[in-house]
């Protein structure tokens, strides 16, 4: 058996030159490990807590040097000496030792750094591929199969400079592809995007996650362009690709209505809801993310009842990769479908948790990156290891995209060969 020997932690930069934390872990066998951890802009206000300095003097007060400090003093020693397969007890003992449910005194990025580093550890000392390692030792389900990819191809709300109101403009190839056709089909229609974008001369740039940030006239204006993108590039809408949204509707809403560019005047709960059945009549929409703000419970279980035959009603801001707000949104129907996403809630055993609380729920499982990214494509192999339905991981495009993309590739090959 295997032990952690070390564990030391730096400072880095994410995908948008802002500081985040990296460690390498090492094992007693000579092994070892990089995790390094993304970070959201438009976060949910029930995700676990990232731990910043706020020293103006330091990054613009965004520098990550006391979490750095927290995993090299702190939590690294606290677990020096255990078996990295231990998740579970390993996970544990991080959280005890931050005490807090947001995981706000150590800080979540600190804690996922570690509990990250030791389940790639974990697959390093027992010579499995993480992805293979993970779908062993949680059994979220017996088939290992690479998820069908979701590319995020428009970039509005708070992750584009254009003046779209709606944060993410999907592709989704059909389910029947096999995972390098799905990303062929993805990248030629971002192609063919670009082409139709700069035609119309609305491209002002591409936004965080690699997709294009334009100016058009309405949120609608964009689906019409992916659509017409998606014939003119070859293929079928509603056959060989679907449209999709994660309109993140916290961005948009003031506390009574929801404003968007499409309507002179603010919605109500029930006129935002009718837009969206509008809109998923003209466009077949395969998922609809964040259709309500993340406390508008009324308004997410409106939705549900009445749209969730049609298409799947997927929780990230409401959920927050948390079992309580899971749960609650089960119980109260709220959603059909969850995006994951590790460091919400700040442990890999408890993201298994939550995974598999909502496939009990028969809820679709969507495991999703972060609009701050670094090159680390630990997210591929963890989302092949639990079976997701779904992966999102932004345009296909720009490096730190690109990473994860790729890596489903290698798995995909390896699978083929097994
Ligand atoms: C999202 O909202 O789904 C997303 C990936 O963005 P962020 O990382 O900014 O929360
Ligand atoms: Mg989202």
């Amino acid at each position: 058996m295997s032990l952690i020997k070390s564990i030391q932690a730096r400072q880095i930069l994410d995908s948008r030159g802002i500081p985040t934390i990296e460690a390498l872990l090492t094992a007693d066998d000579g092994s070892q490990v990089v995790a390094s951890i993304p970070s959201g802009t438009s976060t949910g206000s029930h995700e676990a807590k990232e731990l910043r300095d706020k020293n103006p003097g330091n990054y613009q007060g965004q520098g990550v040097l006391k979490a750095v400090d927290n995993v090299n003093k702190i939590l690294g020693p606290a677990i020096i000496g255990k078996d990295p397969t231990r998740q579970t007890e390993i996970d544990q003992i991080l959280i005890d030792m931050d005490g807090t449910a947001d995981k706000s005194h150590l800080g979540a990025n600190a804690i996922l750094a570690v509990s990250q580093g030791v389940c790639e550890l974990g697959a390093a000392v027992t010579g499995y591929p993480t992805y293979k390692y993970i779908h062993l030792k949680y059994r979220v389900s017996e088939n290992l199969d690479i998820p069908t990819p979701i590319f995020n191809v428009i970039n509005g709300g708070k992750h584009g400079t254009g003046n779209l109101d709606f944060q993410e403009f999907h592709v989704i190839p059909a389910t029947n592809k096999a995972y390098s056709q799905a990303l062929e089909c993805g990248e030629v229609i971002y192609q063919t995007l670009g082409d139709v974008l700069v035609h119309r001369g609305a491209i002002s740039s591409v936004g965080v996650e690699g997709g294009y940030a334009p100016n058009l006239f309405t949120n609608t204006d964009a689906l019409e362009l992916i659509m017409e993108s998606i014939k003119q590039a070859g293929f079928e809408p509603a056959r060989d690709v679907f449209l999709g949204l994660d309109v993140a509707a916290t961005s948009f809403y003031n506390g009574h209505s929801y404003a968007i560019r499409d309507k002179s005047q603010a919605l109500t709960r029930s006129e935002l809801l009718e837009f969206y059945k509008e809109i998923n009549y003209k466009f077949h929409l395969f998922g609809l993310e964040d259709p309500f703000s993340e406390d508008d419970f009324d308004g997410w279980k409106q939705v549900t009842t009445s749209m969730s035959k049609q298409t799947i009603i997927i929780g990230d801001d409401l959920l927050t990769s948390n079992k309580q707000r899971t749960k609650e949104a089960i119980d109260k129907n709220l959603c059909t479908g969850i995006l994951v996403k590790p460091n919400q809630i700040g442990t890999i055993s408890e993201t298994v948790e939550v995974i598999k609380m909502a496939l009990a729920a028969n809820w679709h499982i969507v495991v999703s990156h972060r609009s701050g990214e670094t090159n680390d494509d630990f997210i591929a192999d963890f989302a092949v290891g639990v079976s997701a339905n779904h992966v999102k991981f932004g345009a296909p495009a720009r490096g730190e995209r690109v990473a994860k993309y790729n890596r489903l590739l290698q798995i995909e090959e390896e699978l083929k060969g097994s």
